[in-house]
């Protein structure tokens, strides 16, 4: 059977993980950082000594090209991102970077020949210093004017990021690339959850992205005397958030599971010992793979909301900010992982994707598979992220068989 590089796979990881390294072990490369920057050098070296073509797109996404015989050839993508986050772990893109670029060495080390271009590509600024998904939407054209109007980078510090990556504003839409010129993307990522190893199953199939919706919601109350003001008679704006919190978190629980619901932030005024609360902001956030069970909870979410202010006396209000909506994977290419895992003789369940990934933005515009493989207890953005070798080694083995797979390269090349 055909394999990777196992040795080679294992000490990029470890090489890589040296750029940007944190003293508890973990790895700083937020985009557009020192350590970023150094990282895309790193990369570069790597794909010539690789003997593959190197080319960065006006977004500075960087990819190893092998190309195929036939220069009319569509091109079959894989990869992830070379970003952090801050003091975050050393496999969360990197690794599915890594067996990108070592499954096309193996390729082209072996010369099977290949009826696609094959493209292991990163994506810039993933984890969101700017934007998150940034490269990606750039490559599948979905990014726009107002995206960047909305970044977490002002205009001035948006362009002195670009400029750090030698890009412009205006070089970003010349990532764009036309659909009809790619055959499908393949992305391996860690898991960044425990159901794999819960389950003890080596290879996680995506079924589809989380969509992900997110409110800011607001009881209005009345501001009192917290001594002098009767229990009876207050319209404490708290106790609305408390009944909503509570009964959100059992509702979710029940009827929408594996989707997820957070409260990550609250909001009290006047604040003060000695005051009532007149008012309550909540930062209200909920994911669900399905576009249909994910407007169900929305609606179950914004009922016990207006419940939660009725039964205390309140008024609220819930206001819809930026959300993402759910990405299905595609079918043929999700067969093609089961089928390279089953090559290899390794167990695969389907799963959804919790976390946003690049491949939701190119499932918009090529067929998309993503595949994840264990995370040791779950832990990730955290330097104690970790992964062990044998599933590393796995990520690159069951890539590479998704490549040839997809290509329908004969048996005779992999056996
Ligand atoms: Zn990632």
């Amino acid at each position: 059977m055909l394999t990777i590089n196992a040795e080679r796979l294992l000490a990029r990881l470890q090489a890589l993980a040296q750029i940007g390294r944190t003293q508890e072990g973990g790895v700083s490369r937020r985009a557009f950082s020192d350590a970023d920057l150094e990282g895309r050098a790193w990369f570069q070296r790597e794909v010539e000594e690789a003997g593959l073509l190197f080319r960065k797109d006006g977004a500075g996404n960087l990819s190893a090209i092998l190309p195929a015989a036939d220069p009319q050839a569509r091109t079959l993508l894989t990869g992830s991102h070379l970003d952090s986050v801050p003091n975050g772990g050393r496999y969360d893109g990197a690794l599915g970077v890594l067996c990108a670029l070592e499954a096309l060495q193996t390729i082209r080390e072996k010369g099977i020949p290949m009826p696609y271009h094959l493209e292991a590509i990163s994506f810039t600024d993933e984890e969101g210093a700017c934007i998150g998904t940034f490269g990606s939407l750039a490559f599948s054209g979905a990014l726009g004017e107002a995206d960047l109007a909305r970044a977490r980078l002002d205009a001035a510090e948006l362009s002195a990021a670009l400029q750090r990556l030698g890009l412009s504003r205006e070089s970003l839409f010349d990532a764009r690339r036309d659909p009809a010129t790619l055959a499908g993307y393949v992305e391996v990522h860690i898991e960044q959850g425990s159901r794999l190893e819960e389950e003890q199953v080596d290879i996680g199939v995506v079924t589809a992205i989380v969509g992900i919706r997110s409110y800011r919601v607001r009881f209005f109350g009345e501001a009192a005397h917290a001594g002098t003001k009767p229990m009876h008679k207050r319209r404490d704006a708290l106790w609305g958030v408390v009944q909503f919190v509570a009964r959100a978190r059992e509702m979710v629980m029940q009827r929408f599971t594996p989707g997820v619901m957070n409260c990550g932030w609250v909001e009290l005024a006047p604040g003060s010992f000695n005051i009532v609360p007149g008012r309550a902001t909540l930062a209200l956030e909920f994911r669900h793979s399905s576009q249909s069970l994910l407007n169900e909870m929305q609606q179950a979410l914004l009922d016990l909301c207006a419940q939660a202010a009725e039964d205390n006396g309140l008024q609220w209000e819930a206001e819809p900010l930026a959300g993402t909506p759910p990405a299905a994977m595609h079918a043929d290419m999700m067969a093609a992982v089961e089928g390279a895992a089953e090559r290899l003789g390794l167990s695969h369940m389907r799963l959804p994707s919790l976390a946003g990934h690049d491949a939701r933005s190119l499932s918009q515009i090529t067929p998309t598979a993503m595949f994840f493989v264990p995370s040791v207890d779950g832990i990730s953005h955290n330097p104690r992220e970790y992964t062990r070798d044998e599933d590393v080694i796995n990520a690159g083995n069951v890539l590479l068989h998704t490549l040839l797979e997809v290509a329908q390269v004969p048996r005779v090349w992999w056996e």
